[in-house]
């Protein structure tokens, strides 16, 4: 374990992707703690597109990370060392961590207790069974509410919430298209996945293969990117159609948001119900979700997949590799084995 704390703080504002101006990396006294609070290991950090959104210059559902303040961050830890009775020396927290070593949980700073003998590997209590796996859950389950027949598209399909929201769907019967980049993810999603089709947006011809894989439309657009994908399902939305509205990752790193889709009318014309939703909302909720995507996962109904970079030191590097698609299903950094 190292004997200093590594912190991430926020040096400027990036204009697009993050890079080496960004953040600077310092090392100072690991805390100490006092009555009450407890010393965690950070293990395991999330990853996670709305970290960018934390450091841009326009105003989100959360406070933007101060100049000199270190990287907001979930992540996984273990408390080493404990002054309070709530979180003894060996429990596993889920939380705000931050891209640091080290950190005090206490009362006033809560971290999340993992339910002790969850048979998973540690990543996925950050994937399929953690945030990304319960905004799927109730995004697609109580916003799309897809049910028998109908066609559900997913953008962002072979990341960690598509892949979710995209299987979740599939369980209720509906005929299930995923958008993704690239022949190989197209492929894993219906191979692996079992999704009924797969559109390569990075192909040239992708309008043609949307077009080709949703013959009667789109009932649910579980929306992740935004931009001209959002624009191209939105034209073939369905009467009494549902769009959830759970991200829009193209345009997160743009300084001026990205101008509206020129197919809205159609929301008009065919009655849609568009909903946008932050999972922070749901999380009095958490539990219920949590037990059953667990039940899933125990049973083998429900895939969970993880891309695992190791290092301290890789965390900018692996921001950025979301807005390149360089994962498939979660993307978390391994701080320590
Ligand atoms: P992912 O694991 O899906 O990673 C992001 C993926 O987005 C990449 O793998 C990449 O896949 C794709 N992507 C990146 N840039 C573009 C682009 N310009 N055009 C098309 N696809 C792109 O991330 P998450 O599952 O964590 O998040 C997915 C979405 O859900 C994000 O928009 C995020 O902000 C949102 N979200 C919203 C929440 C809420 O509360 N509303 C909570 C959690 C996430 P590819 O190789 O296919 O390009």
């Amino acid at each position: 374990m190292p004997n200093q704390n590594r912190r991430f703080l926020l040096a400027e504002r990036p204009d697009g992707p993050v890079d080496e101006k960004t953040f600077n990396l310092i090392s100072d006294e690991i805390p100490s703690i006092v009555d009450g609070e407890a010393l965690v290991r950070v293990k395991w950090i999330s990853i996670d597109p709305t970290n960018r959104t934390w450091i841009g210059e326009r105003p989100t559902y959360l406070p933007p990370v101060a100049i000199g303040e270190e990287m907001r961050a979930l992540g996984l830890g273990e408390v080493i060392e404990s002054k309070s009775d709530e979180y003894p020396v060996g429990t596993l927290v889920t939380g705000l961590t931050g891209w640091q070593d080290y950190m005090v949980t206490s009362a006033q700073m809560p971290l999340m207790k993992v339910p002790e003998g969850i048979p998973v590997e540690p990543q996925t209590l950050l994937g399929v069974l953690g945030m990304t796996g319960v905004t799927a859950y109730f995004g697609m389950l109580e916003i799309g509410e897809p049910k028998e027949g109908e066609t559900v598209v997913v953008s962002a399909a072979a990341g960690a919430v598509g892949s979710v929201a995209g299987q979740l769907a599939k369980q209720r019967g509906a005929r299930v298209v995923g958008i993704a980049g690239g022949p190989e993810k197209c492929a894993w999603l219906v191979d692996e996945l079992g999704f009924d089709a797969a559109v390569d947006y990075k192909a040239d011809d992708w309008r043609a293969q949307l077009k080709a894989a949703t013959p009667d439309g789109i009932d649910v657009d579980f929306e992740n990117v935004g931009g001209e994908i959002m624009e191209a399902v939105f034209s073939r939305l369905n009467l009494n159609a549902r769009v959830v509205l759970c991200g829009l990752i193209s345009g997160y790193n743009d300084k001026e948001p990205a101008p509206g889709p020129r197919s809205f009318g159609n929301l008009l014309v065919q009655r849609v119900k568009l909903q946008g939703f932050i999972i922070l909302d749901y999380y009095p909720r958490f539990p219920e979700a949590l037990e059953a995507l667990g039940a899933m996962v125990a049973a083998g109904t429900l895939r969970s997949e993880e891309t695992v970079v190791k290092g301290f030191e890789q965390l900018p590097r692996a921001l950025n590799m979301l807005f390149a698609g360089e994962n498939t299903g979660k993307l978390v950094v391994q701080i320590e084995d």
